[in-house]
């Protein structure tokens, strides 16, 4: 660190993303990516884009973009505001709304931390309970900014709407943000709730059911007074921070509902064997309901399986976080990615029976 960084950032823990590996090929199943391609007709949106137009600013408000949101999600407008991939409007929210504190899960999406501490938000970390569920309970009358993914990140595990409604319902006076990554891969959405409720904020990316994380696109959904109040953020640090191409790309990614939907329905299928076949190795599974599975396996060490499959040439995510260091985060990818897993994995465990390194 150099002599000139702000004191109150010399202790911030940034967040550390999963490895984009540029030295060798490995089947890549560490950061939720989508293993199939954008439609066609984000494809023809890239090809067909006029990049004599870079010249210009962005439009800041993403117009056509929000139209296509709110009409994707029953909404107005003024009730979706655009972002440089969901981080960027996480980001926005803990500036905004973080003010009498926040609070989520223990073992969750670890950006929020490193939000909280960035603008000095003291939070407090919700345990799951020992199934790694999420107890609404624990979430009633707690007064600060509640947030909560759904499903939940590393888990996989997801509310229901009704659980969801009940912890909206309880915190009237803080905002409760759910951020709805995962969604599209089998969880219910809370945006419909956004119009009864004038405190819940619902947060999405187009990185992965939509498999644009390279284009860096998420957004928010709320009442229109809470949208204002991230505006606010948003035209005080980055008013152009969607480009151009990337809002003519979602706004195609969101005419391919049909294709989208029968990805997320075919990840979802290679999941559930995936997990069923990883339970055949002797492996606990969380029951997910996202594109990925979190799973530890009954004797042999999370970080022995890690660098086993590493060496193998397939990437996994593993977390250095007490109560989970023996769980690997795995993405679902195409089948024959999956098929490939587990025949390594199935050969590491009949090699290693009982090692824990
Ligand atoms: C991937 C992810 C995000 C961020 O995605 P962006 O690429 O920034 O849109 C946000 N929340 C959770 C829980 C995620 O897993």
């Amino acid at each position: 660190m150099s002599r000139f960084m702000n004191e109150r950032y010399r202790d911030l823990h940034e967040y550390v993303p999963g490895e984009q590996p540029k030295e060798r090929r490995y089947i890549k199943l560490n950061t939720n990516e989508n293993p199939y391609p954008p439609s066609d007709a984000v494809i023809r949106a890239v090809r067909e884009f006029d990049a004599g137009s870079l010249k210009l600013y962005p439009d800041p408000d993403a117009s056509v973009l929000l139209k296509k949101i709110a009409e994707t999600y029953g909404v107005n407008p003024e009730n979706v505001i655009a972002s440089n991939g969901s981080d960027d409007v996480l980001s926005m929210i803990f500036a905004a709304f973080g003010g009498n504190g926040a609070a989520f899960p223990d073992i969750t999406y670890g950006f929020y931390t490193v939000f909280a501490s960035l603008y000095d938000v003291k939070y407090t970390e919700i345990p799951l309970r020992s199934d790694y569920t999420i107890s609404p309970d624990d979430y009633m009358n707690v007064g600060k900014l509640i947030v909560i993914a759904n499903p939940n990140a590393p888990t996989g595990i997801a509310l229901t709407t009704d659980e969801i409604e009940r912890i909206v319902r309880s915190n009237p006076d803080s905002v409760v943000v759910i951020d709805e990554a995962y969604v599209d891969f089998g969880a219910q959405s809370a945006v419909p709730l956004t119009k009864k409720y004038d405190n819940l904020c619902v947060v999405m990316t187009f990185s992965k059911s939509r498999s644009l994380a390279g284009a860096r696109l998420g957004f928010a959904v709320g009442n229109e007074a809470l949208i204002r109040d991230l505006y606010k953020i948003k035209y005080s640090t980055n008013p152009y921070s969607v480009n151009s191409l990337t809002q003519a790309i979602g706004a195609a990614a969101l005419d391919s509902r049909e294709y989208y939907a029968k990805n997320c329905k075919k990840i979802g299928k290679t999941r559930d064997i995936f997990a069923d076949k990883l339970r055949s190795l002797g492996f606990y599974v969380t029951p997910s309901l996202a594109n990925f599975v979190f799973a530890r396996h009954g004797t042999i060490g999370g970080k022995y399986l890690y660098r086993s499959l590493r060496q193998k040439g397939i990437l996994v995510r593993r977390f250095d976080t007490p109560r989970i260091e023996e769980f690997l985060r795995i993405t679902v990818g195409t089948e024959d990615d999956m098929e490939t897993l587990y025949e390594a994995l199935a050969g590491i465990i009949s090699e290693a029976k009982g090692e824990r390194t």
